[in-house]
């Protein structure tokens, strides 16, 4: 008899399926397409949303729940275009999209240990391949993991924008402490400035 070899997820480091690989792999494929060469703002989410409408890069474009707040976030119309208009827009802007676990959080998971177990490989990753100029953590999720991810270098600089919700309150007062910048700030920066005038800008600071 041969015991079951349990394969572990790249994406995630969670226990992992053929589906779950499968589900990782068609995600990952969809997020490439879409990849600026030279990235300006790497938004950081916790982990991938369970249903695909959510997740931004897939081609159904119904753009629902995170994808939604985040395209609405930084003004990007989604009404009465097809899904590859709205993915260019986002990449032409210099965004990308991508999440601490690339897959959703299997149920019986904890969350801030799953987060954990993957930050020195995320940050590897943003140092190494994606290179932006800058991280904006999106998911309130992140929170249980705020001063990992200060402490890591990322080779730029990282930027808090979630919600208003209370629960980010006390992540967002960090922040400021450490003298990271406001994320409405930064947010409205992104929006009233291009790629090239936003680099500048940063650049000279
Ligand atoms: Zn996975």
């Amino acid at each position: 008899m041969t015991s079951a070899i349990a394969l572990v997820c790249d994406g995630c480091g969670q226990a992992a399926s053929a589906e779950h690989v499968a589900r990782r792999l068609k995600r990952l494929e969809w997020a490439t397409r879409y990849r600026p060469v030279h990235i300006h703002t790497l938004f950081l989410g916790a982990f991938s949303p369970r249903d695909e409408k959510d997740f931004l890069y897939a081609p159904g474009g119904e753009f629902q729940g995170e994808a939604a707040l985040l395209l609405a976030a930084l003004g990007i119309a989604t009404a009465g275009k097809m899904a590859e208009a709205v993915h260019a827009e986002f990449q032409r802007a210099g965004f990308f999209l991508t999440h601490i676990l690339e897959c959703p959080l299997e149920d019986d998971g904890s969350l801030q240990t799953a987060l954990k177990n993957r930050l020195a490989a995320v940050a590897t990753r943003i140092r190494r391949s994606l290179k932006p100029k800058r991280v904006m953590a999106v998911t309130a999720e992140l929170a249980l993991v705020l001063d990992d991810i200060l402490a890591m270098d990322l080779g730029c600089r990282c930027f808090w924008i979630t919600g208003s919700r209370s629960d980010c309150r006390a992540a967002r007062e960090r922040m400021a402490l450490r003298g990271c910048e406001r994320h409405s700030q930064a947010l409205r920066r992104t929006k009233a400035h291009g790629q090239t005038r936003t680099g500048r800008r940063e650049q000279r600071e």
